[in-house]
């Protein structure tokens, strides 16, 4: 199954590609555009998988 999912780069509003299950185990992902880099810190992903937990129910309905 294809997880890919996209979100506007926070510096040029272009579309950063991510995979919601790698960024959650701490990857980074970078735009394509500006090369600006999104990814969480330790600390929150704990509170970024329940997150997507929760996101993941949501997609459901
Ligand atoms: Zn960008």
């Amino acid at each position: 199954m294809n997880t890919i999912n996209k979100i506007p780069c926070p510096n040029c509003g272009g579309q950063i590609l991510f995979d919601p299950q790698l960024l959650v185990q701490g990857e980074s992902f970078y735009c394509n555009t500006c090369n600006a880099s999104i990814g969480i810190s330790n600390q929150s992903k704990d509170q970024a998988q329940k997150a997507m937990h929760q996101f993941n129910l949501l997609k459901k309905n």
